[in-house]
């Protein structure tokens, strides 16, 4: 059999401005090690041979309609604006659009060079791959909007970082690979008529109801705001907010340095490169807003009239945070069994959450536990617990059914940092065990599972991890 996808295409029919066409730079002896069979049907794909998928998602062959592209972004990094950043590791094969309705990017990232590249050996190594691939597909099973792993494959080629490592590809999978970036390399340029031919590419692709620039920045918003409380829920870290890797179809995307946090904190940083703790977890709202104004700021330069699109745009950045709060609150008074919060809800999961944080309790088996005697255990000093419970359980006394509002937003399993880490170094060492594992256990996060109980635990001292590093 050989593989089939039914490319449909739209960004390569972009001006040649938005875009290089640039073919992947082939590798030397290709091992498919994933492959996303369930993604592959939603996405009409027929899957070939293991040998024929491998030369495929290695970039190796060019599938049947591919039609492959390195995209053009720019975007503020750690704050400070860059003004050319593009797919320096990435080429995007063609467009399809699932059984679903909806329209999906596949992409292969780790592709090699293109004329985004800069210094970069657009390559990638397995761990980062591996890493993207796990977390990647355990957010989608956990429910929260998310670019999805179809395949990965190692290269046989050796990738030079500080040490040498096996390198590999993954197939990515987006609504789109739009970034508030991609908006801004055309207004910074002040190439106003790549800018409104993007945004109009934006809207019909996305949020084909939005009215225009500010329409399309109110969407933008909304669904910005609802993903950022998502992760806020599971207590997700993504680690680079950069402005070009902030999606504007709201989805979680470029899984670098990203982190579930086990110990709840509310500074929490993992990020080796995030010294200031500018992305830290309680930053994230604020990011996000700030993102939001990023691209408020390069769809204004459209506008005929500068001076009343400011004023718009102004209007629905300032909504975003008390926007976000609706939104965090929604999220978590459903993890303590709340359906439609009401005044002093919020108090009450502040006030457990500060407690959590005093207490250093594991965030997910906190929630998890909430109400049973397993609960209290999380706590260095248990009755911090009892005290919070006695006022909640009170409040749950008019909810119709909290047990099962909190089942389905507590997840049992999260991919903790540390079994990501053995994960990569079993694979790095030819041990797959793990890798598939991970994947199993974490397609039905909200379920028991017995056998796996292991990977609910927080790490053993000598099994923390401390920093997380870049995908590069
Ligand atoms: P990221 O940190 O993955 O969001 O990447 C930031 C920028 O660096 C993007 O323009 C990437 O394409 C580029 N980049 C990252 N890694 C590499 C690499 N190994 N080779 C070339 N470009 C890269
Ligand atoms: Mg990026």
């Amino acid at each position: 059999m050989t593989i089939a996808i039914p490319f449909d295409n739209s960004y390569a029919r972009l001006p040649g401005g938005f875009h290089s066409v640039q073919a992947p730079t082939p590798v030397q002896a290709p091992r498919l090690v994933a492959f996303n069979a369930d993604l592959a049907q939603l996405l009409g794909i027929t899957p070939g041979e293991v040998g024929e998928m491998a030369q495929v998602f290695a970039g190796n062959a060019l599938p049947q309609g591919a039609e492959p592209l390195a995209q053009l972004y720019s975007g503020h990094q750690f704050g400070n604006y860059n003004p050319q950043l593009g797919d320096g590791r990435a080429i995007l094969l063609g467009e399809v659009v699932g059984s679903d309705g909806i329209r999906r990017d596949i992409q292969l990232k780790g592709a090699g060079r293109t004329p985004y590249s800069r210094g970069g050996d657009g390559r990638a190594w397995l761990g980062p791959v591996l890493r993207e691939y796990v977390v990647s597909e355990a957010m989608a099973a956990l429910g929260i909007p998310t670019t999805r792993a179809l395949a990965a494959v190692e290269t046989g080629e050796a990738v030079r970082r500080e040490q040498v490592l096996p390198g590999a590809v993954l197939t990515r999978v987006a609504q789109s690979h739009l970034r508030v970036g991609t908006f801004q390399v055309f207004a910074a340029r002040g190439e106003i008529g790549h800018l409104k031919r993007l945004t109009d590419y934006a809207i019909a692709r996305h949020y084909p109801d939005a009215d225009g620039p500010m329409g399309l920045l109110t969407a933008v918003r909304d669904a910005q705001a609802r993903l950022i409380a998502r992760w806020m829920g599971v207590g997700f870290i993504h680690g680079v907010m950069n402005t070009d890797n902030s999606s504007i179809a709201g989805e979680t995307i470029d899984y670098g340095p990203c982190a579930f946090m086990d110990t709840y904190h509310p500074d929490t940083v993992y990020s080796s490169i995030d010294r200031y703790g500018r992305y830290a977890y309680s930053n994230q709202p604020d990011i996000a807003v700030w993102n939001l104004a990023q691209l408020a700021t390069a769809l204004i330069q459209q506008a005929e009239d500068k001076k009343a699109a400011v004023e718009e745009a102004t209007g629905i950045v300032h909504a975003m945070p008390g926007l976000l709060e609706r939104e965090w609150l929604r999220v978590f008074a459903a993890k303590i069994g709340i359906e439609r919060p009401v005044e002093g809800d919020k108090a009450l999961v502040t006030d457990l959450l500060v407690r959590m944080a005093r207490g250093q309790a594991d965030f997910t088996n906190t929630f998890r536990a909430l109400g049973a005697p397993k609960a209290r255990d999380q706590f260095a000093d248990p009755t911090a617990y009892d005290s919070w419970a006695q006022g909640w359980r009170q409040r749950l006394a008019c909810e119709a059914a909290p047990e099962a509002v909190m089942r389905g937003r507590n997840p049992a399993f999260i991919p903790r940092n540390h079994r990501v880490e053995q994960m990569i170094a079993a694979a790095v060492s030819g041990d797959y065990a793990p890798f598939h594992r991970l994947n199993s256990v974490l397609a039905r996060p909200y379920e028991d599972q017995p056998d796996h109980i292991d990977l609910t635990r927080p790490p053993a001292e000598n099994e923390v991890v401390q920093a997380t590093f870049c995908g590069t």
